[in-house]
């Protein structure tokens, strides 16, 4: 049945990487190019020509007649806009396929039409693509037939950043930049590049597509608006890495080939803890390539879904009462010559870079905690972030036993003399072989915790681009270790200084650091003794994105411009409004066209039954007047939040665009959906299955 397949044939076949241009280009083309992908050097566009010609005779091979500049705008998704290869016929009627290496270069798409949070008048309609070579282009085979996407950065007619990668790539350099200083007064003077390397865990839900197709809400928003819990939720905890059924088995393996065709590195996948909840994670890719490759494993989640009669849900919370999804962020510091600056050795209180690297990671977290918490931020994360299922919304750092034991040293004495050790793992059985464990067990309730030679951010979204949480942590941590270099390159004695340092750091910034249980009440207390920042919403966290510390930090580094990051908010407070409003509408449109006259049948029905009954003979039809009385009281309290929720909305859409009519939607809006919702669960557990208008959860959830 299932045909066996050669992964490592058609491992990145459809990949225009470096051995397919080592191969097709002429040698000095593609040494040129790779100075370009490596350093950074200008490309000329008699070189960009060749490199043109070659890519589209690669991609018409794999089937392509269009190409396109792939990029991601500030609307969540990828955006692509499909040109042929075709010239104009000639006097025969004939056509040539043709690319230049302007087209490959540059692109114009009319940038009117996409966020730019008033960076951009609607009358300035141009915006260019520009040609981001460290990310190879790749020939996608769908519906359309063959595309060549060349990913490319976005940006204004005047330069300004309208995307994810543009901000991502300069924040790439700023963290090369500082690493290689950090490195260099460690002695290191052969690591040329130091980039981020970053290992995204998607999680995603599947559902039936039949039944998917039967719910407006999860057409029009992703998630489930109404649904009373089923019998059974993840109580049992047997889906958590249960065996996974042949429907998704089959749907995984499509999944896999799709992405290994395409560079992508698929390497885990497994069930996760809510009923229908999955994850996928790829191995760690430098960053800019660990975004794209996101938002391809995405994309194909979605695809091959359609294509076995599901449909995947990327939002954060599809249903109510079961765990959503996130999306975990590993993030390390590695050279080009392979050196992790995030491994400890066995011994890291005798590393000295390595707890220099950590101490500037602690300062760095500690001082833009609510930067890092912002990058986070999306509508449907607000369900997640703080609701014991998630990291809470107060960022902490978990360091472990060991890195905890020595930070202790530090700080205390001054100095870190021993570091505890691994051990045996004795599992008392003699069969099984003695495991070397860890030093440090694992903590899953901390939103940002050192394991093993990396970091994992796990505040991320599950819809969300993790350009943006890459964008801060290499902002933020190149700060840090300016700071660090600066006084280092200038002091007489470096022993002394990093080890001063070190101490400093470790001693202003050790509030960050939290062990425990992040889903317990007391650490919401003790957060708060401690300073740290609780921002429970997404509209509270927008403001820390135009803090005078921050437009500070990313000005300094040239990630973003002042306005840039203003644009930033008009954009994610509008975003917010949009999606809070389309739910609203969802909702309105749902209860008063579905729920409120299937009610009423149900009603009508229940009133004839008990005429019936009654004229049948004297008999007792209590129990049918009692759910008469209990329906008719919940319909007419439906009805009631219903009107209460259509006033709301409408106030909304006259607030002033921006803070203060997010904030409505948050405030006003929110409440009277829950409001809505709340008789309406309950109605569904009473009218009679057959008459309720909707596909219910437990249909959803244990009927894929
Ligand atoms: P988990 O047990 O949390 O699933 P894994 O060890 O399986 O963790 O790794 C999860 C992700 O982290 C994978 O994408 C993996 O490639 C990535 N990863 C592993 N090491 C690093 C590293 N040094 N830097 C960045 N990402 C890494
Ligand atoms: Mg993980």
């Amino acid at each position: 049945m299932s045909e066996f397949t050669n992964v490592v044939e058609i491992f990145g076949e459809n990949v225009f990487n470096d051995s397919v241009m080592q191969a097709r280009l002429p040698k000095k083309v593609y040494k040129e190019l790779k100075q370009t992908i490596e350093e950074g050097k200008d490309l000329t566009l008699e070189i960009a020509d060749v490199v043109a010609h070659e890519m589209k005779e690669w991609a018409i091979e794999k089937g392509a007649t269009h190409y396109t500049h792939w990029f991601q705008p500030l609307t969540g998704v990828t955006a692509e806009k499909h040109d042929s290869f075709i010239t104009a016929p000639k006097e025969d009627g004939k056509v040539l396929m043709s690319f230049s290496g302007k087209e490959l270069i540059k692109g114009e798409p009319d940038a009117s039409s996409f966020p730019s949070g008033g960076l951009r008048a609607t009358f300035e309609a141009r915006g260019y693509t520009a040609w981001d070579c460290t990310s190879p282009a790749f020939v996608r085979q769908d519906a359309a037939g063959g595309t060549l996407c060349i990913p490319t950065a976005f940006c204004s007619y005047t330069g300004e950043a309208l995307d994810q990668k543009t901000p991502l790539l300069r924040s790439m350099e700023a963290i090369n930049e500082q690493s290689l200083r950090l490195l260099k007064l460690f002695g290191n003077t052969t690591s040329k590049r130091v980039t981020p390397s970053v290992g995204p865990e998607q999680e995603y839900f599947l559902v039936d597509e039949k039944k998917f197709l039967q719910r407006k809400d999860l057409i029009f928003t992703g998630r489930t608006l109404f649904g009373a819990m089923p019998p059974k939720g993840q109580e049992l905890d047997d889906h958590y890495f249960g065996t996974i059924r042949q429907r998704i088995a089959s749907f995984m393996k499509d999944v896999n080939e799709e992405l290994w065709k395409l560079g992508v590195s698929s390497k885990t996948q497994h069930n996760e803890v809510a009923p229908a909840q999955h994850e996928l994670a790829p191995i760690y890719a430098k960053v800019n390539i660990a975004v794209d490759h996101n938002q391809l494993i995405m994309q194909t989640l979605k695809r091959v879904a359609c294509q076995h009669g599901l449909k995947c849900l990327l939002h954060e919370k599809p249903f109510a009462g079961v765990n959503g999804s996130g999306k975990h962020n590993n993030w390390s510091l590695t050279t080009d010559d392979g050196i992790n600056l995030l491994e400890p050795g066995k011994t890291p209180h005798e590393n000295v870079q390595f707890l220099l690297v950590l101490s500037c990671i602690l300062k760095a977290v500690d001082i833009h905690a609510d930067l890092l918490r912002e990058s986070a931020a999306d509508v449907g994360n607000d369900h997640r972030l703080g609701a014991n299922e998630a990291p809470p919304a107060i960022i902490s750092v978990f360091l472990g036993e060991q890195l905890e034991d020595v930070l202790e040293q530090l700080v205390s004495t001054g100095s870190a003399t021993h570091s505890i050790k691994g051990g045996k793992l004795s599992t008392g059985v003699r069969t099984l072989p003695d495991l070397y464990k860890d030093a440090t067990d694992r903590n899953r309730t901390s939103p940002f915790a050192f394991t093993g030679n990396k970091f994992e951010f796990r505040m991320v979204g599950s819809r969300d681009s993790v350009a943006g949480p890459n964008v801060v942590l290499n902002t933020i941590v190149a700060e840090a270790f300016r700071e660090a270099c600066d006084i280092l390159e200038a002091s007489d004695d470096f022993e002394m200084a990093v080890h001063d340092i070190i101490k400093k750091n470790c001693a202003e910034h050790q509030r960050i650091v939290f062990n425990g249980n992040g889903y317990s009440e007391e650490w919401v207390k003790e957060a708060k003794r401690r300073g740290l920042p609780n921002i429970t919403s997404m509209v509270d966290s927008i403001p820390a994105l135009v803090t005078d510390k921050t437009v500070k930090l990313f000005e300094e580094f040239h990630v973003f411009s002042k306005a840039e990051l203003e644009s930033r908010v008009e954009i994610k407070y509008e975003s917010y409004a949009k999606a809070i409003n389309i739910e609203a509408r969802t909702m309105i449109d749902m209860a008063g066209k579905q729920i409120i006259p299937a009610v009423i049948k149900y009603t009508t029905a229940l009133a004839e039954s008990i005429n019936a009954v009654r004229a049948a003979g004297d008999v007792d039809v209590s129990v049918q007047t009692e759910l008469l009385t209990e329906t008719s009281s919940l319909l007419k309290e439906t009805k009631e939040a219903l009107k209460t929720l259509i006033r709301v909305t409408e106030e909304a859409a006259a607030k002033e665009e921006g803070c203060e009519q997010a904030t409505y939607f948050r405030d006003s809006v929110f409440p009277a959906m829950e409001a809505l919702r709340a008789p309406v669960d309950k109605l569904e557990m009473i009218v009679d299955k057959e008459m309720w208008p909707m596909p219910s959860y437990g249909d959803l959830l244990f009927e894929v």
